[in-house]
């Protein structure tokens, strides 16, 4: 088990550190996805402001000084997880597997993936990393809980070009090789492989090559990111923007992977919709595809850019990607308390198959717990009443904004809502998502010194919601979970519980409750993963989901195009059942 890291299980300074990080990004991504600006979460690089592309606010001053204080707390957590003052020189024999476990996986021997190392420093112009420490930072994510292998090198690409080199070398030798760009997945998605393998860097593959205005879309490299995209198209005073908004830091090639979503998902639906008009891949045996032309339709077969999208890197590397845009439209903020779950879910239902549901851009649900946390943590002015709560995002013209601020305040009262707000100004609507964006903070904040959170997201049909979040909760109250909070993307079923604990012993407990969970979601036709996707953590699922002849399907593909089994393996597909032949 040479080289295994057992990602958080083992409280050390660096792992304290990556913890901050995480929940200072974490609490950055609240902001930003709550505020849709001002934000930029550079994985390995300085914090700085930038915009989601959304919305503008010019309100967006009166919360500068909290996103100050906010930075500087992801600042301080990132350069703690990945500054090292004197890093350990660890030899290159300490991260190269023993030949022996080559020969029990088909892949390289050590010896092998020497050569391929050397083979990769005179054929790449990009850098060859070998150092012992940062190739774990490469195979391992404080955001997940799984078990991690480092990688044996890691190569920051620049072009396709280099990709192909990569992959070239890793058929010649049979390595396996794993696809890392904004690195905040949460499943275990880029974690090295125990025998061996090769990370490919694509964060510096980050340009926007083409940006076509009249015909609304761009095309870019795949390790931009959604901020930075959205960003340019701001300074060049284009008013469109690329909706899908995941974790910050999160690039193209990444969400691609994961097959993303986030808040703006009721309106612009997921990374499986049309927003990716077409992908370039570099495929396991080392062929460059385009997998469609420019245009916005295409009937030419099968949709193969939806091959690669939840793919995780599983099929081939993208290393370039066309993105279809939106128009930038005005937004407005409400907030509404309801009696419980299952009210406010029929009153967010009402409201999206109205006609006016077009308009609802977001819509969230925070628990009576998490407003409680809220209250305790006390990082916003006001108390709020400690019960379930929607906050909404409606966007339009003013007259249609006013026209669906009428019909959900009528809607809401008709679904027992105990309050309202409705913000007519910028400022106000600001000010109001302020409570939506302290959600992270506050629940470990309100759950006391060293709390730390495993995050879990599942999705039910809409209807399916009240009971999931009903039994979640009592579940967890059993289990004596009681620091875990919930967040909801409501208008999708797509929930996340922020399950909070403070002890390594606490894990098993932790774990349980998350596997109960899921099964849970299953049962109510639900999934596993609503935007997450699967890594390592959630794919002993598949098979119940989605049954043995779909995850059958699933590996036929996976033989066919990567027939050595060198794409990220070990991740995504269930292992075998006992008895089964693969
Ligand atoms: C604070 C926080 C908030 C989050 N909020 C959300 C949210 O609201 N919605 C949501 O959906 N997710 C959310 N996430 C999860 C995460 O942001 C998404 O899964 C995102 O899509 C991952 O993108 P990435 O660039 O970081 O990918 P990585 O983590 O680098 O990689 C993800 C997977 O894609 C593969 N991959 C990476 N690049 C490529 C490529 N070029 N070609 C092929 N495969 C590739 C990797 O091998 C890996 O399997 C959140 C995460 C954090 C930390």
């Amino acid at each position: 088990m040479r080289g295994r890291v057992p990602v958080g299980l083992a409280v050390s300074g660096d792992e304290l550190g990556l913890l901050s990080a995480f929940l200072s990004g974490y609490l950055c991504c609240q902001l930003l996805q709550a505020q849709q600006g001002l934000l930029e979460f550079k994985h390995r690089g300085p914090v700085s402001e930038s915009y989601s592309g959304a919305n503008t606010s010019s309100s967006a001053k009166s919360t500068t000084v909290a996103f100050a204080g906010l930075l500087g707390l992801a600042a301080l957590g990132i350069a703690s997880a990945y500054w090292r003052p004197h890093p350990t020189p660890v030899h290159l024999d300490s991260v190269i597997a023993p030949a022996q476990q080559a020969e029990d996986t088909g892949y390289a021997s050590s010896d092998e993936v020497r050569k391929a190392i050397e083979e990769l420093k005179k054929a790449l112009r990009g850098e060859v990393i070998t150092d012992a420490s940062t190739l774990v930072t490469y195979g391992s994510s404080a955001n997940s809980y799984h078990p991690a292998s480092p990688h044996s090198v890691a190569v920051r690409v620049n072009s396709t070009d280099d990709v192909v080199k990569v992959v070239n070398i890793a058929k010649k030798y049979r390595i396996p090789v794993v696809a890392y760009s904004g690195a905040t997945s949460l499943e275990g998605h880029y974690s090295g492989i125990e025998s061996g393998s090769i990370c490919i860097d694509m964060s510096g593959m980050d340009k926007v090559l083409e940006i076509h205005e009249d015909d609304g879309d761009l095309v870019c490299q795949a390790g931009a990111r959604w901020e930075d995209i959205n960003q340019i198209l701001k300074d060049k005073d284009i008013p469109l923007f690329f909706p899908i908004d995941p974790g910050p830091g999160a690039t193209i090639g990444g969400m691609i992977g994961t097959g993303c979503s986030g808040t703006n998902a009721v309106r612009y639906g997921t990374a499986r919709a049309e927003w990716f008009l077409n992908v370039t891949v570099v495929l396991p045996n080392g062929k460059v595809i385009k997998t469609r032309r420019r245009a916005r339709k295409s009937s030419t077969g099968f949709d193969t850019t939806k091959l690669f999208i939840g793919a995780e890197g599983t099929l081939g590397i993208v290393t370039e990607a066309t993105l279809r845009l939106a128009p930038v439209v005005p937004t407005k903020v409400a907030m509404a308390q309801f009696p419980t779950v299952e009210k406010a879910v029929s009153a967010v239902q009402e409201i999206l198959n109205s006609p006016d549901g077009p308009h609802i851009q977001c819509v969230e649900l925070l628990d009576d717990r998490m407003m409680a946390a809220i209250n305790a943590a006390g990082l916003v002015s006001r108390s709020y009443p400690v019960s379930d709560t929607l906050f909404l995002k409606l966007q339009g013209t003013n007259e249609s904004i006013q026209q669906t601020a009428t019909t959900v305040q009528n809607i809401f009262s008709r679904h027992g809502s105990t309050a309202f707000e409705f913000a007519s100004s910028e400022d106000e609507a600001a000010e109001m998502w302020e409570n939506r964006k302290y959600a992270l903070m506050s629940t470990i904040t309100a759950g006391g010194e060293g709390t730390r959170v495993w995050t879990t997201d599942v999705c039910v049909p809409v209807s399916r919601l009240p009971e999931l979040v009903y039994e979640t909760k009592k579940d967890l109250a059993k289990s004596g979970l009681n620091k875990t909070t919930i967040v909801g993307h409501v208008g999708d079923g797509n929930f996340h519980a922020l399950i909070g604990f403070n002890s390594d012993e606490e894990l098993p407990n932790v774990s349980a409750a998350v596997h109960r969970l899921v099964h849970r979601a299953i049962a109510l036709d639900g999934t596993c993963t609503g935007e997450h996707g699967v890594g390592v953590g959630k794919k002993e699922y598949l098979y119940d989901e989605l049954g043995e002849d779909t995850v059958e399907l699933m590996k036929t593909i996976k033989a066919a195009i990567d027939p050595l089994n060198i794409m990220n393996p070990g991740k995504l597909y269930p292992d075998d059942k006992p008895g089964k032949g693969h």
